[in-house]
């Protein structure tokens, strides 16, 4: 078995909405709380509605530092009224996704909607990319992503996506169990470093 990586701050994407199921945002907290209680940090969208009010309260309020990573102009569509921990004002989504990029050791995504799903692709393709190897997880919250992973298996099968990417993703239903994975988890590398972080 591998030697656990060090993890010091994860970064989770997740919908500036809440979703129609209390199951969404119980997992999100539950998943804050855990990062918490490991000692960890967290690095997020920075807004406070939605999974990521929910995710990064519940870090916060469990004694984690927490590192929100907002655009100004969207800072007042995705805040409403009291910040969360550290906010850090940046000037464009890029800027933002690099940002949280840097600062984590390892990503979690959660049920959300283009948002979450932009982020998680485009860090995804960053590993094809060789600009990091960092360990990806998935909280498949209630079967959320089920039809989004059928998908990427289906891409692996008719050879659009190399097979030595199938274990790409940790999913998990249950925030602990996912942490613990993302540990011991060799992220598959891309053969060549195609461009540096600084031409993503
Ligand atoms: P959503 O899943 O659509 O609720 O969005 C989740 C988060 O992703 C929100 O904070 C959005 O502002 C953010 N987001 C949307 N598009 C992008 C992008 N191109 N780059 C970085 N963050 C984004």
């Amino acid at each position: 078995m591998s030697k656990p990586r060090r993890i010091e701050r994860i970064c989770v994407f997740c919908g500036s909405s809440a979703g129609v199921d209390e199951q969404y945002s119980r997992l999100a907290a539950d998943l804050g709380t855990e990062i918490a209680g490991r000692g960890y940090e967290l690095v997020y969208g920075g807004g406070n509605l939605g999974l990521m009010g929910a995710v990064s309260r519940a870090a916060y309020n469990g004694g984690a530092k927490v590192y929100g990573i907002i655009p100004g102009p969207l800072a007042a569509k995705e805040i409403a009224g009291e910040t969360i921990g550290t906010i850090e004002v940046v000037e464009t989504m890029h800027q933002r996704k690099a940002r949280m990029a840097e600062l984590a050791d390892a990503f979690v995504t959660l049920p959300g909607g283009i948002g979450t799903l932009e982020e998680l692709f485009e860090t995804i393709s960053w590993i094809q990319l060789g600009i990091h190897s960092k360990p990806m997880g998935m909280l498949n919250v209630c079967g959320f992503f089920d039809s989004l992973l059928q998908l990427l298996a289906h891409q692996i099968d008719q050879g659009f996506i190399a097979a030595r990417y199938r274990g790409l993703l940790v999913v998990e239903e249950e925030p602990g169990a996912l942490i613990d994975r993302l540990l011991l988890h060799e992220t598959p590398k891309s053969s060549v470093r195609w461009i540096t972080p600084a031409q993503a």
